[in-house]
């Protein structure tokens, strides 16, 4: 797709060179001219009062490849054996996007010693395992581990790639998009599928996280997203379900010059938000850092974690470790319990796949509860000892 600007319609009027949001416009002789900075986002069409400014079509270059394209992918990422729950999530997420557009779905195990893991992708509801078993990929190193993507992605032509978006697919999913010319979309939160058009339509926070943009891939293929951790639910498993296993073999210039040194296991994180099974968030309602005394109390009762709001990290009664949403931890754990927490969706998009979801707030119109399972209209500061007490009474006083 181009912007193409008609310089006998264009006044020179300049309304859209001030309606761009990205500086892509500029005033020639009085006529409208585009840069490389335009992302073809259409508000300088809309802003043209003349119609002078469109959107066409490019001509379709990856058009053989974008029908020849089928199935989708999951990256399964691991480290020393062991497979994120970002995999098992993307595994659920991938198979209901394969059921829907009647496709396959496939993963992929790169790693030495991990043949043994297409025997749980099966169960995970994988119609087909892809895996590059060598001792070259033993560690994480973005260069071998990006060639051998691009060169199963080139050969099997998928039309939908998945990984999670952790510190490993962040590093090694751009590079991949660029080694097979698409897009990427990094760090969704929601993906669907438009089935008329075939496309994926890919959700993630845009703008500082102010607006939900969809965006698409309509020209090139695979689509490629980045999944953020938490934010689907897990797949279902199917213990002794098989499929079709295929192995590539290495061809020894994977070996490219970076050598991994050293794999140093990170230090656990002191809160562990995104581990736990129990968070109780704590917001701005509690009114001072000395309210979460009352949340600690309840997440220790209930062996739970300690979340918070962005509002309550930003007026430091209680640290950054502790938040939870787009610019904290994202969470799904069995129970979220949110004290005085009034649901932004900054913060809703990092607890809403929680499967039990509490929300104690005054007000009734709070956005909480359009996500909560149980709502209660209340003072935190009576409902909360009262939750205490029948915790105590059920626990014979304990
Ligand atoms: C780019 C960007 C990123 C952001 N990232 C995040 C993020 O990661 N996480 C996040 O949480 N926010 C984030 N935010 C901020 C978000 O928009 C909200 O401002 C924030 O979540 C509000 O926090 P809160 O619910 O604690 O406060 P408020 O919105 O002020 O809500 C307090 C609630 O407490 C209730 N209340 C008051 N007294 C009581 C009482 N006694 N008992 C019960 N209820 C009571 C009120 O009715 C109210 O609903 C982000 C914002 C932006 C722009």
């Amino acid at each position: 797709m181009a912007l193409k600007i008609d310089k006998e319609k264009c006044t020179g009027c300049g309304e859209c060179v001030d309606t761009c949001p990205f500086e892509a416009l500029e005033l020639v002789d009085d006529k409208a001219c585009v840069n490389e900075s335009c992302t073809l986002c259409g508000s300088c069409v809309e802003a043209c009062a003349f119609e002078a400014i469109s959107i066409e079509d490019a001509p379709r270059r990856t058009d053989e490849r974008t029908l020849a394209s089928k199935g989708v992918w999951v990256f399964a990422e691991q480290r020393q054996g062991e497979m994120p729950e970002v995999v098992l999530e993307l595994m659920g997420h991938g198979k209901r996007l394969a059921d829907e557009l009647g496709v396959e779905l496939g993963a992929v195990v790169l790693g030495d010693q991990v043949k043994g893991q297409a025997e749980e992708l099966f169960a995970l509801g994988a119609d087909v395992v892809y895996v590059a078993d060598d001792p070259c990929l033993a560690d994480f190193n973005d260069d071998a581990y990006c060639e051998v993507l691009a060169k199963l992605i080139k050969k099997y032509q998928p039309e939908i790639f998945l990984a999670g978006a952790t510190s490993i697919g962040r590093s090694l999913v751009p590079r991949v998009a660029t080694a097979v010319e698409t897009g990427l979309t990094a760090d969704c939160t929601s993906l669907t599928i438009d089935s008329e058009r075939r496309l994926l339509l890919q959700t993630r926070p845009a703008f500082g996280g102010n607006i939900m943009a969809t965006i698409i891939c309509p020209q090139a293929r695979p689509q490629m997203a980045t999944v953020r951790p938490r934010v689907m639910k897990k797949g279902e498993r199917t213990p002794g379900q098989t499929g079709r296993l295929i192995e590539l073999t290495l061809e020894g210039k994977e070996k490219t010059g970076t050598r991994v040194l050293e794999v140093v296991k990170a230090l656990d994180e002191k809160v562990n938000l995104t581990g736990a099974e129990v968070v109780v968030v704590g917001g701005r309602g509690l009114g001072g850092p000395e309210g979460f005394d009352l949340v600690r109390e309840l997440a220790e009762a209930l062996n739970g974690v300690v979340g918070a709001t962005r509002g309550a990290v930003d007026l430091e009664w209680i640290g950054h470790a502790h938040q939870v949403g787009q610019t904290g931890r994202t969470i799904a754990p069995k129970l979220y319990i949110g004290l005085g927490v009034s649901g932004a969706v900054q913060h809703l998009v990092g607890m809403q796949a929680s499967d039990t979801i509490v929300a104690v707030n005054t007000d009734p119109n709070a956005p909480i509860f359009e996500v909560a399972t149980y709502g209660i209209v209340g003072d935190l500061f009576k409902v909360v000892p009262a939750m205490l007490d029948r915790l105590r009474e059920l626990r014979g006083g304990a």
